[in-house]
């Protein structure tokens, strides 16, 4: 039974409410984190090393990424798989280097890049991927392990793809940057009503708010109010903070 850990929920930057994005699914074979922000940090407290780890990142934006500069701490023994969007190795071969961090080289784990959808052969466990709504490319993912659906929409405003990555999920996770009412058209995110219609047209059976925008909710009380307005259009809905744990 998949277990989810939510390292943090906070989107954009750290505050008093989290930290930013970074969301562990423990499973029986291996482990499995969606977006690398400052929450990736505090895996060491959940994670068994010996399993092998694929993270998989939504996109670039750094509030998804900050927190791979601490991975050099860890040890995954049977290597860290870093899954995204085509490109990925070039894109993140340039971060995980001098001068930024300590080079992927040098790292005491083997990464391997794998890009998504071509290269999904390297991954032991079904993956569909599909391109979301955002200012930059970023992708969704829906992931089967151990006989449970897992859904993950990491930055995005309502879409079709958010709709299909969710069919009939065990557990939807979306982003909800915004505050009830709120939208940008020209920066895409969910609100609390958008993400629980994503949630209901999709049939999930549960839905998880994450990546709360920090300047947006100042307090854990806005993200209950979040969840509340979410409730009335999808009722089994929760608003995630830092170290809370879902068993799907
Ligand atoms: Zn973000
Ligand atoms: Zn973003």
């Amino acid at each position: 039974m998949p277990k989810i850990i939510f390292l943090g929920t906070n989107g954009w930057y750290d505050s008093g409410t989290g930290n930013t994005i970074c969301i562990l699914v423990d499973t029986s074979s291996c482990t499995i984190i969606f977006d690398a922000g400052n929450g990736i940090a505090k895996l060491d407290k959940h994670v068994d090393f010996n399993k092998p780890a694929y993270l998989f990142l939504s996109h670039f934006h750094i509030d998804h990424i900050v927190g791979l500069h601490t991975i050099c701490k860890y040890n995954f023994s049977r290597g860290l798989h870093i899954c995204g969007q085509a490109g990925i190795a070039s894109i993140l071969g340039k971060l995980l280097d001098a001068p930024f961090t300590v080079p992927a080289k040098d790292l005491p784990f083997d990464i391997q890049f794998v890009e998504l959808p071509s290269q999904k052969a390297q991954i032991p466990f079904h993956v569909t991927s599909l391109p979301l709504l955002h200012a930059s490319l970023t992708m969704g993912y829906r992931l089967e392990v151990d006989d449970k659906v897992i859904t993950f929409c990491g930055d995005t405003g309502y879409c079709d793809n958010a709709v299909e990555l969710a069919d009939k999920a065990d557990l939807l996770i979306t982003e909800c940057a915004f505050q009830p009412g709120q939208q940008n058209i020209n920066w895409p995110h969910l609100n609390p009503e958008t993400a629980a219609q994503i949630a209901k047209e999709s049939r999930a059976k549960r839905l998880a708010l994450v990546h709360f925008d920090a300047e947006m909710y100042r307090t854990i009380e806005e993200r209950k109010n979040a969840r509340e307005v979410a409730r009335k259009i999808f009722p089994d809905t929760v608003a995630t903070i830092d170290d809370m744990v879902i068993d799907v």
